[in-house]
């Protein structure tokens, strides 16, 4: 395994999953760079989850 994946399971377990994301957007509302965040979580879960 990967360093990355080690971090990133590191995360998940502190945070969450991507998939505990349920795209409410208040997140994108309040963010000063608006990031869409919820594309981005998706995007995680492509790349690092399959
Ligand atoms: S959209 Fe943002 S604030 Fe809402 S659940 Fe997902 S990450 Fe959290």
């Amino acid at each position: 395994m990967t360093d990355v994946y080690n971090y990133y399971n590191n995360l998940i377990q502190m945070y969450g999953r991507p998939d505990d994301c349920v795209k409410c957007g208040k997140c994108e509302q309040r963010c000063p760079q608006h990031l869409k965040i919820r594309d981005f979580l998706a995007d995680v879960k492509a790349t690092l989850e399959g």
